[in-house]
């Protein structure tokens, strides 16, 4: 509906190769990579859904595409894919784990007119470089240094686990030192190379206590201390949501965004791993509007094991990726049932 912008993303891995080869990454393997022209195909393909979205249902879209990989500073022709998209009309994001970014690569980045940069950080160095490497902690602190430095709008993720949840003060002051925008914490989601650190997953009283600690940030000036995780939204909450059968918020997964594998299949989210076509067969379009997987995820009584009949569905559903890493540990492909590690659960 107009004046209603529905803020629709597509994280795009444009390939798998990394310099690093962290412990807890969720790629698990290495997929053949689309070269050039099909990329700028795939994103011209998205580019034509939404056009036809904002025709049909007069809608406002504001669309963006979040590179990563794998490693996307890899990529060779990175910088025309940035320029392709944006001249497209994508908002763009790049996400790194800075351990490449130099004065000339950050001089880059600003001319391709990306609107931030993501860089993901696992703690402070002795926990991020017992992920990473040693000596990842600090290429990613001087690749954030050096894109601050150049004027482009830097972000850092941090995926929280046992290892760092005690952390988020110094993490704060870090972020405040080194002049980022903001600061964004994530759950560790235990798939991939990620099933290694099932062990350093947040217990439910854990996850209750750190997302309520993040509230005394609400008000920070110097950097937007936030998460994208459902639970966190609702450890914010004050006061009730409003009832309704369709999502207002909560996971993104087929409901404001999608992933592109830097092979074209086309998934909910990059961390569940469930393909339902591919960007170089499929209408784009088709596939967001026909996927059995994503009609699943939109549909509340699709849910079991709590979500379904929680009053905060229709703003939280949990992490679909953490609770399918629960049922493959279980032997089953089964998204729909509880997150694990939610403390939240509220009756309707
Ligand atoms: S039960 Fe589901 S919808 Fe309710 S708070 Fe927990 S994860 Fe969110
Ligand atoms: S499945 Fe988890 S990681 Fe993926 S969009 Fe939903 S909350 Fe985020």
């Amino acid at each position: 509906m107009k004046g209603t912008p529905f803020d629709f993303f597509v994280q795009f891995h444009l390939t798998e190769r990394c310099n690093l080869v962290c412990r807890h990454c969720y790629q698990s393997g290495s997929v053949s990579e689309m070269n050039y022209e099909e990329v700028c195909g795939a994103i011209a393909e998205v580019k034509t859904a939404i056009e036809g979205w904002a025709k049909d249902y007069e809608m406002d879209v504001s669309p963006s595409l979040h590179f990563t990989g794998g490693e996307p500073l890899l990529r060779a022709d990175l910088f025309p894919i940035l320029r392709y998209a944006w001249g497209c009309g994508f908002s763009v994001s790049v996400m790194s784990n800075g351990t490449l970014i130099d004065r000339s690569i950050a001089e880059q980045l600003k001319a391709s007119e990306v609107a931030d940069v993501l860089i993901s950080l696992d703690g402070m160095e002795a926990a991020h470089d017992s992920l990473r490497g040693h000596g990842a902690f600090r290429s990613a602190v001087e690749g954030i240094t050096v894109l601050v430095g150049e004027g482009v709008d830097t972000n850092i993720n941090l995926t929280v686990s046992r290892m760092n949840m005690n952390q988020t003060r110094q993490l704060v002051a870090l972020a405040e030192e080194l002049g980022v925008s903001g600061i964004a914490f994530s759950r560790l989601v235990p798939s991939g190379r990620g099933k290694l650190l099932a062990d350093q997953a947040l217990t439910t009283q854990e996850v209750a206590a750190f997302y309520s600690s993040l509230r005394q940030y609400r008000d920070n000036t110097k950097v937007v201390v936030t998460s994208r995780d459902p639970l966190a939204a609702i450890a914010e909450l004050d006061g009730d949501i409003p009832q309704t059968e369709l999502p207002m918020g909560g996971c993104a997964a087929g409901m404001f965004g999608v992933t592109i594998t830097a092979d074209g299949t086309v998934m909910p989210c990059r961390r569940m791993d469930l393909p339902i076509g591919n960007i170089k067969t499929n209408r784009f379009r088709d596939l967001w509007a026909d996927s059995p997987i994503l009609w699943q995820l939109r549909t509340r009584k699709s849910y079991h094991g709590g979500c379904e009949n929680c009053r905060y569905w229709p703003a939280c559903r949990g992490c679909r990726a953490i609770a399918l890493a629960l049922a493959r540990a279980k032997g089953s492909e089964d998204y729909l049932g509880p997150d694990p590690q939610c403390p939240f659960y509220h009756t309707c």
